[in-house]
């Protein structure tokens, strides 16, 4: 049985190794992300040429994403590298503190606005989380803090502000930099760091088609504010998909507060037809073990359940020490964690009207394959737009997106349970050559046996995409196309 949840990848110092590449891509990532956090545009470029290199020799399909690094809200750095802070300490945040001049009572900052940001009392968090600040009192540049919780300090450590509310803008002029270089990537799918709200989106998409991009947008759901119902709505809407960026988020709202909404951002997701990828330690230990722990396991299958459609690995890929295993241990635990009932039960838009004719024809599809208890879905499709509004619908039946439009193909990677098919162009006018076509193209591919139930969409109008009109609902082998 094929996995239906996606694998999003990391790529990073350890991957860069050809056999450990090759590695990870066997054992099935679907999706790689190229974190411009970290590196230089060249390596940037070279993990994208090896990836669809890899691609194009094993005749398969992998997306790329590129994510933008966003505001760096961050400490500068100190004399000495690190300081010990203890409970109770005063400890100065200094915006005009020169870079590394950092010592035991005070540390420069990165971020110069984060005074301007703060009352008093209001509670800091450095390093995720590890160190607690309240601000204590705001002197012009300087922010007089006590040490809540104190620890080993480090250079450049980032900064959260506890229900978050920082006026640090989404896209700084490195992101405008890097979409350029996405866009000369060709990437699939860019995400956005930190939006605020839907006008981050919008921008990121106006930035990305100036640079002549066709990239989707990804938001990053990782400040407070963000989670707001009217603000969440309105990102959605504008975003090919979210991701959930449990990090960041976690240490604004709270980690208790997280499962409620990991929950509630992949249902929103889901019933407003966008793909969501759940993201952050979701193997964290397999970092340094080669296996991971049982709550790693559970986090991994719970993200299943919840109807996540890509779980994505970060550190464990990019600078662990075994990014094959964790790769196969999560494609183990998603394919276990898909075999429950729950994994395949759908309520999607049940009771609601449809507006357009190719969401209606989706849905019907679905609808028939799931009662006749159809092996596969064929869905021919210029967008992928088809294959998403299916796969909102959970279901244990194979969705092919069939289509000769590679960049289509590369970006169906994400949808669960999505599979990515080439089908070239035909010039066939009989509907009944292309039938024959598609069924000789998934019997190729071991998709559907003689007897089995396979149900086609597709629209009158071959090339028009939002044209889809049609279903054929046909058994194999029968010759009856
Ligand atoms: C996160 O904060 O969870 C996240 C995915 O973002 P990044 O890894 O870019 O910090």
């Amino acid at each position: 049985m094929n996995r239906r949840t996606k694998i999003l990848a990391t790529l990073g110092p350890s991957t860069d190794d050809p056999g450990v590449l090759k590695g990870i891509l066997d054992a099935g990532v679907n999706v790689v992300r190229i974190n411009f956090s970290h590196g230089e545009e060249k390596e940037h470029l070279s993990r994208v040429v090896a990836v669809r290199n890899y691609a194009k020799e094993n005749d398969t399909f992998i997306g790329i994403l590129m994510d933008l690094q966003g505001p760096k809200i961050r400490i500068s750095s100190f004399k000495t590298e690190k300081i010990e802070l203890k409970n109770g300490d005063q400890f100065t945040l200094d915006a005009e503190l020169g870079e590394d001049e950092g010592s035991q009572d005070s540390v420069g900052l990165a971020y110069k606005g984060l005074p301007s940001d703060l009352n008093n009392e209001n509670i800091l968090l450095l390093d995720d989380g590890k160190i607690i600040l309240q601000v204590k009192q705001i002197m012009g540049q300087k922010i007089i803090t006590q040490v809540i919780q104190g620890g080993i300090l480090t250079n450049n450590k980032g900064i959260n502000l506890r229900g978050g509310g920082l006026s640090a803008s989404a896209l700084t002029d490195k992101d405008k930099k890097d979409i350029v270089t996405a866009a000369k990537a060709d990437a699939d799918y860019v995400a956005i760091s930190f939006p605020v709200n839907v006008d981050d989106v919008r921008e990121t998409k106006r930035l990305l088609a100036e640079a002549g991009s066709n990239a989707s947008v990804i938001a990053k759901i990782e400040r407070a504010e963000s989670l707001q119902e009217d603000v969440i709505a309105e990102i959605i809407q504008e975003s090919a998909g979210i991701m959930i960026a449990r990090g960041d988020l976690g240490v604004e709202i709270g980690d208790p507060q997280l499962p409620a909404q990991q929950k509630r951002l992949i249902s929103l997701a889901r019933s407003n037809d966008r793909f969501v990828i759940t993201a952050t330690q979701m193997l964290e230990s397999m970092i340094t073990s080669p296996i991971p722990t049982r709550a790693e396991v559970f986090d991994v299958a719970n993200a299943v359940l919840d109807g996540t459609d890509a779980v994505m690995l970060s550190a464990e890929t990019a600078i662990g020490k075994h990014p094959v295993n964790a790769v196969k241990t999560m494609s183990d635990v998603c394919l276990e964690a898909e075999k429950s009932r729950r994994a395949s039960l759908s309520h999607h838009r049940l009771h609601e009207p449809f507006e357009e004719i190719d969401y209606t024809i989706a849905m019907s599809a679905m609808y028939a394959a799931n009662h006749i208890g159809a092996k596969v879905v064929a869905a021919l499709t210029q967008t992928g737009k088809t294959a998403l509004v299916m796969s909102r619908i959970s279901s244990n039946i194979s969705i092919f997106a069939m289509s000769d439009n590679n960049k289509t193909l590369q970006k169906v990677t994400l949808y669960r349970g999505v599979y990515p098919c080439y089908m070239e162009k035909t010039s066939m006018d009989d509907w009944n050559d292309v039938n024959t076509h598609v069924v000789e193209n998934l019997q190729s591919k071991s998709a559907v046996e003689n007897g089995d139930i396979a149900i086609l969409t597709k629209g009158m109008h071959k090339d028009k995409s939002g044209g889809t009109n049609l279903i054929k609902i046909l058994r194999v082998g029968d010759g009856n196309y």
